[in-house]
């Protein structure tokens, strides 16, 4: 069928900067300690033509930075450019895709896509048939009476950017637009936008996709932006070689995504050989160093090192592979391995997962030498937990309180993350019967088993 020509939207040339960040910074102010800086350094560009994806990890800070790019928030050094000049506030051309949809529950489909208009002064007649026309556009025609409880969980996330196409804004802003929503609706939406993003229909000139979504990014992306954690910069850019449509199945495809899974995992060892030699290593104190760790439940940890040593993988697998086996994106898989990695129990090279010898005396071994072998893994290779036991040994009482490591954490990391951190080693350390918590008290100690 011959395809009707579309009148083509005011394009500037391809290859046009529309937007520029100059070594952004953006620290959030702390009473307690230091300032938490969570970006620094940040540069990019972005280009009329291209899909530009901002791939990291859950608070490496690509929502800071989305909000600064939106003009929401001022960065705390650096600078906007948009359009060639320094942005001082939100941009009409700039508009946003919310992981929450963020809809107004008590408004038609109609009235929160005419919404964006309204601001702007768009006189009636015409907010109605534009966005009547985004309704059309994203496939909701027919729908503009319903309210937004009536819709699934894709159509309104349809809704969520008819919204934002509407005003035709040069750059959409999407942050993790598909990440609320099940595996095949993520997926019908995100073929549907990149269908329409092909076939120059949709009114606008790039966009800025963050995801934490490695294949995600592949599929819709031409330049890819690795950002890094704590404090989040571009790390690595890539650009994506493949046509429209992509295929996850193609080799190449495949390829490209364990290439990236590469990248994320390079990381310098935590622990330096000198510093568990120090025999002053009681006082190392954790700071900048320290790594936050995810609410993961020492269960799960030990289930991913069974199926790692179990057949047919027999002690390595390579990342991308395991995590479409596991069905674990990289918010889960990442922080699993690396905590593997941190107690000594496997290693990350190449996009691949290994377990150490000492991970596969760990999985062979009875529950009394696993608590035993996880009790020296955690002293010896985490600061954190070293400086913990040295505190309970010393007191009398053999307590100590928890706030304190958890000010200590801060130092390094959120209030959210410190909490969620000292929570996962509490949870480790009881395995272990290293140390115990007693919640009332908000207090770590050492009781007969632990001490
Ligand atoms: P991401 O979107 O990559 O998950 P965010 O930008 O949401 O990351 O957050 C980055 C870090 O900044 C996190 O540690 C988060 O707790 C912290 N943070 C975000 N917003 C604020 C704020 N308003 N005040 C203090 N800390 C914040
Ligand atoms: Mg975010």
């Amino acid at each position: 069928m011959m395809q009707q020509p579309e009148p083509a939207p005011a394009q500037s040339k391809p290859g046009t900067e529309l937007v520029r960040i100059i070594n952004c910074r953006q620290a959030y102010h702390k009473e307690s300690a230091t300032d938490l800086v969570v970006l620094d350094g940040v540069n990019l560009s972005i280009r009329s033509g291209e899909i530009v994806g901002l791939l990291g990890r859950s608070g490496s800070g690509k929502s800071t930075l989305l909000r600064i790019i939106a003009g929401l928030l001022p960065p705390t050094a650096g600078e906007v450019i948009w359009k060639g000049k320094r942005l001082e506030g939100p941009a009409a051309g700039i508009s946003m895709v919310f992981q929450s949809f963020a809809l107004f529950p008590w408004l038609t489909v109609q009235k929160n896509v005419e919404l964006g208009l309204e601001a702007q002064g768009v006189p009636v007649a015409e907010r109605h048939r534009l966005a009547e026309d985004a309704i059309g556009l994203i496939g909701l025609g027919g729908y503009e009476n319903a309210y937004p409880k009536e819709l699934s969980g894709g159509m309104r996330q349809r809704v969520g950017l008819a919204r934002a196409l509407v005003v035709h804004p040069d750059l959409l802003l999407m942050d993790e637009p598909f990440s609320a929503l099940d595996v095949l609706t993520a997926e019908n939406l995100r073929t549907d936008l990149v269908e329409l993003w092909a076939e120059k229909k949709l009114p606008i000139q790039s966009i800025l996709l963050v995801t934490h979504n490695i294949e995600e990014a592949v599929l819709m992306c031409d330049r890819i932006l690795i950002f890094s954690s704590n404090p989040g910069r571009v790390a690595y850019e890539l650009q994506v070689p493949f046509e429209h449509p992509r295929n996850r199945e193609d080799a190449a495809f495949r390829q490209f995504v364990d290439r990236i899974y590469a990248l994320m995992t390079r990381r310098a060892p935590v622990v330096s050989e000198a510093d568990m030699t120090d025999p002053d290593m009681k006082h190392v104190q954790i700071t900048a160093d320290a790594v936050a760790l995810p609410a993961l439940p020492i269960n799960t940890i030990v289930g991913m090192m069974e199926t790692l040593a179990a057949d047919p993988l027999h002690g390595r697998a390579d990342l991308p592979l395991l995590a479409s086996r596991l069905q674990l994106e990289l918010d889960d898989l990442f922080p699993l391995g690396e905590s593997l990695q941190l107690l000594g129990f496997a290693e990350l090279e190449d996009g691949d997962i290994m377990l150490t010898p000492e991970g596969m005396r760990f999985v062979q071994s009875e529950h009394d030498t696993r608590k035993n072998i996880l009790w020296h893994s955690m002293l010896h290779n985490i600061p954190m937990v070293r400086t913990i036991r040295a505190v309970l040994d010393e007191r009398p009482n053999h307590r100590a309180s928890a706030e304190r490591f958890r000010d200590e954490l801060e130092d390094s990391m959120s209030p959210d993350y410190a909490r969620q951190t000292l929570q996962t080693l509490i949870g480790w350390a009881r395995y272990a019967e290293l140390f115990d918590f007693d919640e009332e008290a908000d207090q770590l100690f050492l009781d007969d088993e632990t001490e």
